[in-house]
Protein backbone atom coordinates (compact mmCIF):
# COMPACT_ATOMS: atom_id res chain seq x y z
CA UNK A 1 0.00 0.00 0.00
CA UNK A 2 1.16 3.10 -1.06
CA UNK A 3 1.75 6.16 1.20
CA UNK A 4 -0.84 7.87 -0.04
CA UNK A 5 -3.26 5.02 0.34
CA UNK A 6 -2.81 5.35 3.30
CA UNK A 7 -3.41 8.83 4.46
CA UNK A 8 -6.51 8.40 2.32
CA UNK A 9 -7.45 5.49 4.13
CA UNK A 10 -7.09 7.41 7.62
CA UNK A 11 -9.17 10.68 5.63
CA UNK A 12 -11.83 8.21 4.46
CA UNK A 13 -12.30 6.71 8.20
CA UNK A 14 -12.11 10.50 9.63
CA UNK A 15 -15.13 11.72 6.99
CA UNK A 16 -17.51 8.28 7.68
CA UNK A 17 -17.12 9.12 11.75
CA UNK A 18 -20.01 10.82 12.60
CA UNK A 19 -19.54 14.69 13.53
CA UNK A 20 -20.17 15.11 17.28
CA UNK A 21 -22.41 18.42 16.73
CA UNK A 22 -24.57 15.49 14.52
CA UNK A 23 -24.50 12.95 17.05
CA UNK A 24 -26.04 15.37 19.38
CA UNK A 25 -28.59 16.53 17.02
CA UNK A 26 -29.88 13.25 16.48
CA UNK A 27 -29.90 12.24 20.51
CA UNK A 28 -32.08 15.38 20.95
CA UNK A 29 -34.34 14.33 23.61
CA UNK A 30 -30.88 13.52 25.72
CA UNK A 31 -29.45 16.92 25.60
CA UNK A 32 -30.10 18.17 28.75
CA UNK A 33 -29.77 15.17 30.91
CA UNK A 34 -26.37 14.07 29.28
CA UNK A 35 -23.62 15.01 31.45
CA UNK A 36 -20.88 17.60 30.58
CA UNK A 37 -18.43 15.53 32.18
CA UNK A 38 -19.47 12.97 29.41
CA UNK A 39 -18.81 15.01 26.58
CA UNK A 40 -15.37 16.68 28.16
CA UNK A 41 -14.46 12.54 29.06
CA UNK A 42 -14.94 11.71 25.31
CA UNK A 43 -13.15 14.65 23.90
CA UNK A 44 -9.93 13.66 26.81
CA UNK A 45 -10.14 9.95 25.02
CA UNK A 46 -6.45 9.33 23.94
CA UNK A 47 -6.14 9.44 20.31
CA UNK A 48 -5.34 6.59 18.31
CA UNK A 49 -1.69 6.07 17.50
CA UNK A 50 -0.42 7.42 14.44
CA UNK A 51 0.76 4.80 12.00
CA UNK A 52 3.86 4.69 10.90
CA UNK A 53 5.74 6.26 8.44
CA UNK A 54 4.05 5.35 5.41
CA UNK A 55 6.27 3.48 2.35
CA UNK A 56 6.91 5.66 -0.15
CA UNK A 57 4.99 5.33 -3.20
CA UNK A 58 7.78 3.67 -6.19
CA UNK A 59 6.27 4.42 -9.64
CA UNK A 60 6.60 1.37 -11.97
CA UNK A 61 9.45 1.72 -14.38
CA UNK A 62 8.35 2.52 -17.95
CA UNK A 63 9.78 0.31 -20.58
CA UNK A 64 11.00 3.14 -23.31
CA UNK A 65 11.46 6.85 -22.89
CA UNK A 66 8.38 9.04 -21.86
CA UNK A 67 8.22 12.63 -19.81
CA UNK A 68 6.70 10.38 -17.06
CA UNK A 69 10.54 8.88 -16.17
CA UNK A 70 11.44 11.86 -15.12
CA UNK A 71 8.17 12.50 -12.83
CA UNK A 72 9.24 8.60 -11.61
CA UNK A 73 13.25 9.65 -10.93
CA UNK A 74 14.29 11.81 -7.90
CA UNK A 75 16.91 14.60 -8.55
CA UNK A 76 19.95 12.62 -8.54
CA UNK A 77 18.84 9.89 -10.76
CA UNK A 78 17.84 12.87 -13.01
CA UNK A 79 21.53 14.49 -13.10
CA UNK A 80 22.60 10.96 -13.57
CA UNK A 81 21.03 10.63 -16.75
CA UNK A 82 22.09 13.89 -18.04
CA UNK A 83 25.58 13.11 -17.49
CA UNK A 84 25.46 9.79 -19.10
CA UNK A 85 23.53 11.61 -22.07
CA UNK A 86 25.79 13.92 -22.66
CA UNK A 87 28.64 11.68 -22.24
CA UNK A 88 27.27 9.28 -25.20
CA UNK A 89 27.90 12.12 -27.34
CA UNK A 90 31.67 11.05 -26.97
CA UNK A 91 32.45 14.12 -24.17
CA UNK A 92 34.49 13.16 -20.97
CA UNK A 93 32.27 13.70 -18.20
CA UNK A 94 33.24 14.61 -14.60
CA UNK A 95 30.47 15.21 -11.57
CA UNK A 96 29.79 15.36 -7.60
CA UNK A 97 27.20 13.35 -6.38
CA UNK A 98 26.49 15.69 -3.41
CA UNK A 99 27.94 18.45 -1.59
CA UNK A 100 28.82 22.27 -2.69
CA UNK A 101 28.73 22.30 -6.36
CA UNK A 102 29.84 26.06 -6.86
CA UNK A 103 26.77 25.69 -9.28
CA UNK A 104 28.25 22.89 -11.48
CA UNK A 105 26.55 19.67 -11.81
CA UNK A 106 28.47 18.35 -14.38
CA UNK A 107 31.75 19.07 -16.26
CA UNK A 108 32.41 17.98 -19.77
CA UNK A 109 35.37 17.62 -21.57
CA UNK A 110 35.93 16.78 -25.62
CA UNK A 111 39.34 15.76 -26.84
CA UNK A 112 38.59 18.78 -29.83
CA UNK A 113 38.27 21.89 -27.53
CA UNK A 114 40.75 22.84 -24.35
CA UNK A 115 37.75 24.50 -22.53
CA UNK A 116 35.22 22.52 -20.83
CA UNK A 117 31.46 22.79 -20.86
CA UNK A 118 29.35 22.84 -17.67
CA UNK A 119 26.05 21.95 -16.99
CA UNK A 120 23.50 22.37 -14.28
CA UNK A 121 20.38 20.19 -14.09
CA UNK A 122 17.07 21.22 -12.23
CA UNK A 123 14.86 18.52 -11.60
CA UNK A 124 11.88 20.44 -11.27
CA UNK A 125 8.24 18.99 -12.11
CA UNK A 126 6.10 22.00 -12.89
CA UNK A 127 7.77 25.34 -11.98
CA UNK A 128 8.97 26.68 -15.13
CA UNK A 129 12.89 27.49 -14.98
CA UNK A 130 13.01 31.62 -15.40
CA UNK A 131 15.56 34.11 -16.48
CA UNK A 132 16.70 34.36 -12.79
CA UNK A 133 18.45 31.02 -12.73
CA UNK A 134 19.99 31.39 -16.37
CA UNK A 135 21.42 34.93 -14.57
CA UNK A 136 22.62 32.69 -11.73
CA UNK A 137 24.44 30.18 -14.35
CA UNK A 138 25.75 32.51 -16.28
CA UNK A 139 27.43 34.72 -13.43
CA UNK A 140 28.91 30.58 -12.67
CA UNK A 141 30.09 30.36 -16.39
CA UNK A 142 31.94 34.29 -16.24
CA UNK A 143 33.54 32.48 -12.66
CA UNK A 144 35.12 29.75 -14.19
CA UNK A 145 35.74 32.03 -17.44
CA UNK A 146 34.25 29.72 -19.59
CA UNK A 147 32.48 30.05 -22.83
CA UNK A 148 29.35 27.69 -23.30
CA UNK A 149 27.16 25.64 -20.62
CA UNK A 150 24.43 23.58 -21.17
CA UNK A 151 21.25 24.07 -18.58
CA UNK A 152 19.08 21.00 -18.74
CA UNK A 153 15.45 20.91 -16.95
CA UNK A 154 12.93 17.91 -16.77
CA UNK A 155 10.29 21.21 -16.58
CA UNK A 156 10.54 24.28 -19.22
CA UNK A 157 12.01 27.78 -19.93
CA UNK A 158 9.92 30.57 -19.19
CA UNK A 159 10.34 32.66 -22.70
CA UNK A 160 12.35 35.49 -21.08
CA UNK A 161 14.86 32.90 -19.59
CA UNK A 162 15.40 31.22 -23.69
CA UNK A 163 15.90 34.42 -25.21
CA UNK A 164 18.39 35.24 -22.15
CA UNK A 165 19.98 31.62 -23.17
CA UNK A 166 19.96 32.18 -26.85
CA UNK A 167 21.95 35.65 -26.29
CA UNK A 168 24.52 34.22 -23.55
CA UNK A 169 25.65 31.33 -25.52
CA UNK A 170 23.83 28.68 -23.01
CA UNK A 171 22.54 25.35 -24.49
CA UNK A 172 19.05 25.31 -22.45
CA UNK A 173 17.34 21.81 -22.83
CA UNK A 174 13.82 21.41 -21.34
CA UNK A 175 12.27 18.42 -20.82
CA UNK A 176 11.23 18.23 -24.47
CA UNK A 177 14.92 18.88 -25.65
CA UNK A 178 15.78 16.19 -23.50
CA UNK A 179 13.61 13.42 -24.75
CA UNK A 180 14.44 14.38 -28.24
CA UNK A 181 18.28 14.17 -27.83
CA UNK A 182 17.49 10.76 -25.88
CA UNK A 183 15.60 10.15 -29.18
CA UNK A 184 18.26 10.23 -31.59
CA UNK A 185 20.18 7.86 -29.84
CA UNK A 186 20.66 4.26 -30.54
CA UNK A 187 18.66 1.60 -28.87
CA UNK A 188 21.11 0.49 -26.85
CA UNK A 189 22.15 3.83 -25.95
CA UNK A 190 18.16 4.42 -24.40
CA UNK A 191 18.24 1.42 -22.65
CA UNK A 192 21.55 2.47 -20.68
CA UNK A 193 19.79 5.59 -20.18
CA UNK A 194 16.89 4.22 -18.87
CA UNK A 195 18.63 1.74 -16.70
CA UNK A 196 20.53 4.58 -15.10
CA UNK A 197 17.48 6.48 -14.61
CA UNK A 198 15.95 3.81 -12.90
CA UNK A 199 19.59 2.45 -10.91
CA UNK A 200 18.42 1.63 -7.40
CA UNK A 201 15.81 3.20 -5.19
CA UNK A 202 14.96 5.83 -7.67
CA UNK A 203 12.11 7.27 -6.04
CA UNK A 204 13.62 8.29 -2.97
CA UNK A 205 15.01 11.78 -2.88
CA UNK A 206 18.91 11.91 -2.18
CA UNK A 207 20.41 14.28 0.69
CA UNK A 208 21.63 17.43 -1.33
CA UNK A 209 24.28 17.64 1.44
CA UNK A 210 25.75 14.28 2.52
CA UNK A 211 24.47 12.09 -0.43
CA UNK A 212 22.85 9.44 0.95
CA UNK A 213 18.46 8.59 0.43
CA UNK A 214 16.66 10.85 2.62
CA UNK A 215 13.59 9.15 4.82
CA UNK A 216 10.05 9.52 5.49
CA UNK A 217 9.49 11.11 9.19
CA UNK A 218 6.20 12.47 10.67
CA UNK A 219 5.98 16.13 10.83
CA UNK A 220 4.51 18.04 14.03
CA UNK A 221 1.31 18.25 11.61
CA UNK A 222 -0.41 15.37 10.33
CA UNK A 223 2.22 15.77 7.80
CA UNK A 224 4.73 13.49 7.00
CA UNK A 225 8.00 15.01 5.18
CA UNK A 226 11.78 13.62 3.74
CA UNK A 227 14.46 13.93 6.17
CA UNK A 228 18.15 12.93 5.90
CA UNK A 229 19.23 9.42 7.03
CA UNK A 230 22.74 10.51 8.24
CA UNK A 231 20.12 13.03 10.89
CA UNK A 232 20.91 11.08 14.00
CA UNK A 233 24.84 10.71 13.03
CA UNK A 234 25.58 13.98 11.85
CA UNK A 235 22.88 16.37 12.57
CA UNK A 236 22.52 17.07 8.82
CA UNK A 237 18.89 19.19 8.70
CA UNK A 238 17.95 18.76 5.07
CA UNK A 239 14.40 18.22 4.69
CA UNK A 240 11.95 18.07 1.81
CA UNK A 241 8.14 18.07 1.74
CA UNK A 242 6.34 14.88 0.43
CA UNK A 243 4.76 16.59 -1.60
CA UNK A 244 7.72 17.62 -3.15
CA UNK A 245 9.00 14.40 -4.58
CA UNK A 246 7.19 11.60 -6.73
CA UNK A 247 4.64 11.75 -8.81
CA UNK A 248 2.62 14.40 -7.35
CA UNK A 249 5.51 16.77 -7.06
CA UNK A 250 4.73 20.36 -6.81
CA UNK A 251 8.35 21.86 -8.07
ZN1 LIG B 1 22.15 14.93 4.75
Amino acid sequence: MGWRDVIGAVLDATAAAPAPQARRTTAESHKAAAPASDARASLARPRPARPAPPEPERPAPERAWSAAVFDHIEWRRFEAVCEALFAQSGMRSASQSHGADGGVDIWLYSQHSDEPVIVQCKHWKKRVVGVKELREFYGVLKSHDLTYGTFATSSTFSSDALAFAKSNRINAQDREGLLRLIAGRSAEQQQALLDTAYEGEYWKPTCVKCGVKMVLREGKGSEWFWGCSNFAKTRCRSILKAAQVGTSAQI
